[in-house]
């Protein structure tokens, strides 16, 4: 998507601190950081929310899923941390382009 601010991240066109990189997803610190730690994982992909998963878009959700569990004591997460998928604008969904909200580094209450 040409005007997609992720899109622009993933193509490298926006500047962001990245933490991981592969051929399908991109991890990279949320620019408004609503915990210690806040990260943001993407597929490179653009589709905006699960409900555009076909199988092959499911699978990619499972590898990113596998990844940010591989990755996430090397991000400063070994005492755990929250996902969050905010779909569609009524959820808060501010960026129509898929994305995990990785959230830790302090307590989390569940009210937060
Ligand atoms: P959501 O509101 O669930 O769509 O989340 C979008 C997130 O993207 C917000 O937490 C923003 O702070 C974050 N964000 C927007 N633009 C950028 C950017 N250029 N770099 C990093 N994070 C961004």
């Amino acid at each position: 998507m040409e005007n997609c601010i992720f899109c622009k991240i993933a193509r490298g066109e926006i500047p962001s601190q990245k933490v991981y990189e592969d051929d399908e997803i991109l991890v990279f610190k949320d620019i408004n950081p609503l915990t210690k730690i806040h990260l943001l994982c993407i597929p490179k992909e653009h589709f905006k929310t699960v409900a555009e998963l076909d199988d092959a878009r499911a699978a990619l959700l499972g590898r990113a899923l596998q990844k940010i569990g591989a990755h996430a004591s090397a991000w400063g997460l070994a005492d755990g941390y929250r996902l969050v998928m905010n779909q569609g604008e009524a959820a808060g969904q501010s960026v129509p382009h898929l994305h995990i909200h990785i959230l830790g580094g302090e307590p989390l209450s569940w009210e937060k």
